[in-house]
């Protein structure tokens, strides 16, 4: 069995294991919760809306389909079943299997950087907006003309890497209403909810939390290094002012690199001053603070930034610093984008629902987006598959057209289908 088989077994039996709301004894023929589960799962796996209405056909004709040898399924539910039974699950469920994708010895390696360290960006973002759909746990904001508007956010954590193409998502933490808060609850807060929840299992991977400007405060500082994490945070000095003060009197030590490419020069200047106090308290943390600024030809600003962080700045160190503190945007561009409009049709096919629903697609959707990560990473056929089609977006359209017309024995003979230059059915 593969990487991306157990993957999908452990899926199965976590589902397997999901609360199930019919009362008394399943009654032969019904649906089981795997089943339930791995449908909603395969939607965004696949990337395809459709794939489920293809599979009934599929099964209906040849009296087996992909749901079947692909993902261990023994019936298809309808989408409306799916919603029904899902709804009320715990997106918490799933949280283990992201850190079972990321198991795989060697997986990881390539992602390292800083001398073994592991990069954890951390971003907020949002899911859902609507002023008539919602539910028990949408948030609300009150809008200029007097309406309400339900949205749902989550604090999503990848780890992410500067030079290399794949990010990794961890367990989402829902930005929403918790029992027994008075206020809303906020992005701030979800990631130190994020933190104590998952900061442990994960402090053996060394991690360097990435985080923009709003992290860059003495709560989430300490958070991270309570459970064993560094920090390199997004810090303006506009919006810290003890640091702007110690800035403004303080000889900046720096850095210089000049590189030609295709007759263009360009010049970097990190700057930094280490031991400054995050903020004007007699308990405030110590941290290092520095600046990226990139000069073109004509010593024009083409790029700035700053940061602080707790792992030590020198000459040697600073540009690797920099580089991994910029990474953070994949979260943003690599995470949430391909979230929201690679075919991963959030909600598409199920609904918003009137409990957890909501929250459980994107956990689903989330993991999907894992564990193609993890095959790449990982699964050499799969690698393969999408080398042969030259790019990532060219084998996803391979994946959902190939699945609606012919049945495939395993994983393993779908991708080397992909791979060679014909399909033959099997
Ligand atoms: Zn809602």
């Amino acid at each position: 069995m593969n990487v991306l088989e157990s993957m999908i077994a452990g899926l199965k039996s976590t589902c397997a294991g999901l609360p199930d709301r019919r009362k008394g004894r399943r009654r032969e023929g019904e649906y089981t919760m795997a089943d339930i589960g791995l449908a909603a799962f395969s939607v965004f796996f696949m990337g395809s809306p459709s794939f489920l209405g293809h599979q009934r056909a599929l099964q209906e004709g040849h009296g087996q389909s992909n749901c079947q040898t692909l993902f261990g399924m023994t019936a298809i539910p309808t989408d409306a079943y799916i919603r029904q039974m899902l709804d009320g699950a715990s997106p918490a469920s799933f949280d283990k299997l992201f850190f079972e994708a990321i198991e795989t010895p060697d997986m990881l390696a390539p992602l390292q950087r800083l001398d073994g360290r592991l990069l954890i960006a951390l971003d907020g973002t949002e899911h859902f907006c609507s002023r008539k759909i919602h539910c028990q746990r949408c948030s609300t904001r009150k809008r200029s003309d007097g309406g309400t508007e339900y949205f749902h956010a989550f604090l999503g954590a990848s780890i992410v890497a500067p030079g290399h193409q794949q990010v990794l998502p961890l367990p989402p933490e829902f930005i929403a209403p918790q029992d027994g808060a008075e206020k809303q609850d906020c992005e701030r807060n979800a990631a130190k909810r994020w933190l104590a929840r998952h900061g442990p299992a994960v402090a053996h991977l060394r991690p360097v939390y990435l985080g923009d400007d709003l992290f860059a405060c003495q709560p989430i500082a300490a958070a991270i290094q309570q459970v064993g994490g560094n920090f390199i945070l997004t810090c303006k000095p506009s919006s810290h002012q003890t640091i702007a003060e110690y800035l403004r009197g303080a000889e900046l030590e720096e850095h210089r690199q000049t590189v030609v490419t295709r007759g263009k020069r360009t010049t970097t200047i990190y700057r930094w001053l280490s031991a400054v106090p995050l903020r004007a308290t007699d308990d405030a943390l110590t941290v290092n603070w520095f600046s990226i600024e990139i000069q073109n030809a004509k010593g024009k600003r083409a790029y700035y930034n700053s940061f602080v962080t707790d792992l030590p700045v020198t000459p040697g160190t600073v540009a690797e610093l920099a580089a991994c503190g910029r990474a953070r945007w994949k979260i943003e561009n690599e995470t949430f984008n391909v979230l929201k409009t690679n075919g991963y049709n959030l909600e598409h096919n199920f609904g918003h629902g009137k409990e957890t629903l909501s929250s459980v697609l994107v956990t689903l959707n989330l993991l999907a987006f894992a564990l193609h990560t993890a095959a790449r990473l990982a699964v050499l056929a799969w690698r393969e598959a999408v080398v042969a089609r030259g790019a990532a977006y060219r084998f996803f359209e391979h994946l959902r057209t190939v699945t609606a017309y012919v049945v495939f024995y395993s994983w393993d003979h779908l991708l080397r289908s992909i791979a060679a230059a014909a399909v033959r059915p099997p």
